[in-house]
């Protein structure tokens, strides 16, 4: 039997062990994935431990992303990019590899919705460490253009200048969003308290897209924006979530799991526990 575990401070309400061994139990792997809780001075002692108790590859989540990322031997182009890491595994050499699975599973997201990235004008709201984990992803497919805009617009002007030579990529503050966007997307932490980043009117084409990368039971303060602005599609980042797992599981396990039952599944656990 292969171990997997997610570390991260808190921990008790993650979602990844529920949806790596419903990945399990669909694909016929045979796999135990359990949460720890990582004190907060003892990550890289934590996942040592693990290491030597036999554990094969491990998702990470906050606050040790950005310890995950220093400890690695070797980091895929992307999470380089993202200065962070939430998939760590283990070559047969004994490396620990990191990964940043969090802008796939967004693009993947989108992608089962309908939604090319390609050739579209993208407004991105935030410049935390979920933004700056899917900007690499996002960029590569094209858009024509990237404003990310954040309450901190010199963390915007930041991130642009990290990524402007993947792309149309520019930062400003919140005064400085503009209008016509194909798509906006929420990556501030705004819905975890019922809040909503000030958007001026017009910032949405008509029949555009939103994406709040938060997400609950219920819609979220920035998908109900979305619905009375006119959003043809309105979504939140439990696909994402999903998404980003079924990543690290392709990475680990060299199988895709099929996504859309999962979901089903993790929705309607999230909705029994309310
Ligand atoms: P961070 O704490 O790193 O960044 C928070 C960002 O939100 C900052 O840009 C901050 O602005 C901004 N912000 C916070 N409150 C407000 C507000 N009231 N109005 C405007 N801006 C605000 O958080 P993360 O980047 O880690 O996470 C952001 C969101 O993404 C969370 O909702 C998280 O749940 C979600 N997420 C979802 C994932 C998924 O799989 N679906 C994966 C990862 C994250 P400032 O810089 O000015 O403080």
């Amino acid at each position: 039997m292969d171990h997997y575990a997610v570390f991260g401070h808190p921990i008790a309400h993650s979602q990844s062990p529920f949806i790596h061994q419903t990945f399990a139990d669909q694909t016929g792997q045979l796999l135990t994935y359990r949460a720890i809780l990582a004190p907060l001075d003892g990550f890289a002692e934590t996942v040592q431990r693990f290491r030597a108790e036999g554990g094969m590859g491990a998702n990470v989540t906050l606050p040790f992303k950005e310890q995950a990322f220093a400890l690695c031997e070797e980091l895929t182009p992307r999470a380089r990019l993202a200065g962070a890491v939430n998939t760590l595994h283990w070559q047969a050499d004994g490396k620990l590899v990191g990964d940043n699975t969090d802008g796939a599973g967004l693009v993947a997201d989108l992608q089962q919705h309908g939604v090319s990235l390609t050739g579209l004008r993208i407004l991105m709201l935030g410049a935390g460490g979920a933004v700056r984990g899917v900007l690499e992803p996002v960029l590569a497919c094209q858009p024509a253009q990237l404003v990310i805009a954040n309450r901190t617009a010199s963390k915007a002007t930041a991130l642009a200048a990290d990524f402007g030579h993947l792309g149309n990529v520019t930062g400003v503050g919140l005064d400085g969003i503009g209008s016509g966007f194909d798509l906006i997307i929420n990556g501030t932490s705004a819905s975890l308290s019922g809040d909503l980043p000030p958007l001026p009117e017009g910032c949405l084409v008509k029949e555009g897209i939103t994406y709040d990368m938060a997400y609950g039971v219920h819609a979220t303060p920035f998908q109900l924006w979305g619905e009375r602005h006119g959003g043809r599609l309105n979504l939140a980042g439990l696909g994402m979530l999903v998404n980003q797992a079924a990543e690290s599981f392709a990475r680990w396990r060299g199988v895709r799991p099929e996504i859309e039952p999962v979901r089903a599944a993790l929705l309607a656990r999230l909705e029994a526990k309310q």
